[in-house]
């Protein structure tokens, strides 16, 4: 069984619930999306299409099912009904979850977070598409005294990543590739709105981290990085995260029967990553390799 692919669909297309949220993952003990011990929450639906992109699973805004080619015994019964299956080889991407049942569920982790300093990342897919339920949920989060954080691409209406970001104590935000056509060609990706979100994000005085993901072909290059250091400065920012580009996601492509664009394509060295670091750090960068 695959998917169909997923439609494009934009941050203003989809009607969201503020009390319901769609998401597909909740990662427990996360020591890379913000600090301390982290549990990220990963929300369904994304207008983007990174080729490079670790959770294929999340683009679709849709619950959907796949089917586990290694759990499955061909047998009779899954041509009528999946839910006949014997072996559990079928399994549903996504659901549906209200906001009290979310709060309960990542705050069975608290004790690890007042350990750490750690806290609630929301990651996706992209989750300004659940604006409303993101901004309330991290607001029950916040009266809880738990750290809060986003990782998001930023391209969205002001008006939609506003009241998300000021209920976060740290934003992840990516930029990417920083051609502005080759970013909506590439990327489906509107930069120079994502650029003025970053610098009003950051003359609000809301704690925003800048992370550019290394990918060959794409981003790793001294030039993208220049370009991203140049937009940087006038910004105040000072914190700059470096993601060497890695293949952990190929595996659900198979699953999902979608090609890989990566295939084939090996992370970035040591030296190429070193050099960019290098370069970062002398333009006056704190930068942190891995995020
Ligand atoms: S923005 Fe993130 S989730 Fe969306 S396609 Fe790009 S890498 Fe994947």
């Amino acid at each position: 069984m695959t998917l169909s692919a997923a439609p494009r669909i934009s941050c203003e297309v989809l009607e969201t619930r503020a009390d319901v949220a769609r998401i597909f993952n909740i990662q427990r003990y996360s020591l890379n999306d913000g600090r301390g011990i982290r549990t990220v929450v990963f929300f369904k639906g994304c207008p983007h299409r990174c080729p490079w992109c670790a959770n294929p699973e999340s683009l679709s805004p849709h619950i959907h099912t796949v089917r586990r080619e290694s759990k499955c015994l061909h047998c009779a019964p899954c041509l009528r009904d999946a839910n006949e299956c014997p072996s559990g080889a079928f399994e549903n991407i996504g659901r549906d979850v209200t906001l009290d049942a979310l709060v309960q569920e990542v705050m069975k982790d608290d004790v690890f977070f007042r350990a750490s300093g750690g806290g609630v990342t929301l990651s996706g897919g992209e989750v300004l598409m659940q604006a409303p339920f993101a901004a309330r949920f991290l607001a029950r989060l916040r009266q809880l005294g738990v750290h809060t954080a986003m990782e998001t691409a930023g391209d969205a209406p002001l008006s939609r990543l506003l009241p998300v970001a000021n209920q976060c104590d740290e934003v992840l935000f990516d930029l990417k590739i920083m051609d502005a056509r080759q970013a909506k060609l590439v990327l489906n990706l509107n930069l120079p709105r994502v650029l003025a979100n970053f610098r009003h994000l950051a003359a609000s005085g809301i704690c925003v981290i800048p992370r550019i993901p290394l990918i060959p072909g794409y981003t790793l290059s001294q030039e993208n990085l220049q370009r991203v250091l140049a937009f940087l400065q006038p910004t105040g920012v000072t914190v700059l995260h470096l993601l060497p580009f890695h293949a952990y996601g190929e595996p659900k492509y198979r699953l999902l029967g979608r090609d890989w664009a990566m295939k084939g394509i090996p992370a970035p060295s040591a030296d190429e990553v070193g050099a960019l670091r290098q370069r970062a750090e002398q333009a006056g960068f704190q930068v942190t390799v891995g995020g």
